[in-house]
């Protein structure tokens, strides 16, 4: 399986993989949550292999692994996350921070390559706490008192315990110096089918897109569910649900190629089998990586929520409760992981957005940033189910780390 052009070690990539599979295992998968005792031994046992290569290290105050290298020259930062999800998969995370340690093994060493490879695992990405709260205390987003209001969504104990408990409480927190690196690069499996069914090996990620979420409230009124003939009724309920459907026939029309929209929360109002609902609310998502065909699509839901309004029976408010930033990928970044998969995947590489969110996206904000795709078997993850060929594996750490090389080496 090994390429003989590539001096990465496929079976050490694939060995270090398999023993951070071995802790916390669940199934085929991995049960890892933020601060448990199988995160923090993954955490340790990357120091460990950190520190045979060479790099200095340790756990931050928030549970963020940094490596270091002394070589002169440029260094660029790589990692990825190595907490899952609950009874999650063993490569969400552990595949970006292995590719990344590889990469250092392979590179620092090498007098022919100027400049380092530095590792990082980013804590919580899987958001136990809160959101991507590691990689934002890198980048300086993270006040103490963030820090204060966080709580473990597993267990609602708050994250000054868990720190305790872990024994990383009054530790430093790393934080990004300025200039040190010409950029970040992180792997990660796709989540996706577009590659397996495309056949390809290699998806190189043009940007993250950004998260656009609604609360919509329906009010009409609350009624006795036996006396209230229907013609007379006012029912929220009944509106919302007209409109879940009407977006579905709609948006399509005004959407891009890859614009995905959910319906993920309804309440209604008081929710009793016998009252008629006199408010109901829904918890409305858009993500894209086009802030324009976001503007297009929050048009058209106001003048539906206007619609509804003017027909009499429910009025309808809509409230944008979250504005989503898409980080977009460096085109350096795009060109040198397309250059490397010609040489070590037979081009078998697309462009494409990455529709979930990563820690690269919090990279982006203060310096240029990068990230590949691998295939996922199915496009299954955060299930222990998930999964990638061994093959695809490797051939995913040739390119990373040719990658890596090309930056470190303009
Ligand atoms: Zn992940």
């Amino acid at each position: 399986m090994s390429d003989s052009r590539s001096p990465v070690d496929g079976a050490r990539v694939l060995a270090d993989l398999n023993a951070l599979r071995g802790i916390g295992a669940y199934k085929t998968g991995v049960h890892k949550p933020t601060f448990s005792e199988p995160h923090m031994r993954s955490l340790e046992w990357l120091v460990q292999r950190l520190r045979e290569a060479g790099l200095s290290t340790g756990i931050d105050g928030i549970g963020n692994v940094l490596g270091t290298s002394m070589k002169p020259g440029p260094k660029l930062l790589a990692g990825s996350h190595l907490e899952s999800q609950n009874f999650a998969g063993w490569l969400d995370g552990p595949l970006g921070v292995v590719y990344a340690l590889e990469a250092a093994r392979v590179i620092n060493p090498d007098s022919n390559t100027k400049g380092a490879v530095e590792v990082a695992a980013w804590c919580d990405e899987e958001g136990h706490f809160g959101s991507f709260l590691g990689s934002r205390s890198y980048v300086g987003d993270v006040t103490d008192a963030d820090i204060d209001a966080a709580r473990d969504r597993n267990s609602d104990r708050t994250m000054r315990e868990a720190l305790t408990e872990v024994g990383l409480a009054g530790r430093a927190r790393a934080k990004a110096e300025r200039g040190r690196h010409i950029g970040y690069l992180e792997a990660h499996i796709e989540q996706g089918q577009t590659l397996e069914s495309g056949g390809l090996a290699i998806g190189v990620v043009t940007s993250i897109v950004g998260i656009w979420q609604y609360r919509i409230t329906f009010t009409g009124e609350q009624n006795h569910a036996g006396t209230t003939l229907m013609e007379v009724r006012k029912d929220a309920g009944v509106a919302l649900a007209r409109f879940c459907v009407d977006i579905d026939d709609r948006f399509p029309k005004l959407s891009g190629p890859r614009t995905v929209w959910t319906t993920g929360r309804i309440t209604l109002d008081p929710g009793a089998p016998s009252i008629i609902p006199g408010r109901a609310e829904m918890l409305f998502q858009i993500r894209d990586d086009d802030p324009a065909v976001i503007d297009r699509l929050e048009d058209l839901l106001r003048s539906m929520a206007a619609e509804v309004t003017a027909q009499g029976r429910c009025s309808v408010a809509v409230e944008r409760v979250r504005t989503g930033a898409p980080a977009l990928m460096a085109a350096t970044f795009q060109h040198a992981i397309e250059a490397a998969s010609l040489a070590f995947a037979g081009g078998r590489s697309i462009r494409m957005p990455s529709g979930a969110g990563h820690d690269a996206q919090i990279l982006a904000t203060i310096m240029p940033a990068g990230m590949l795709f691998v295939p996922s078997i199915g496009g299954v993850s955060h299930h222990w189910s998930e999964n990638t060929g061994d093959a695809d594996i490797v051939t995913g750490a040739q390119v990373f780390v040719e990658v890596c090389r090309r930056l470190l080496a303009q």
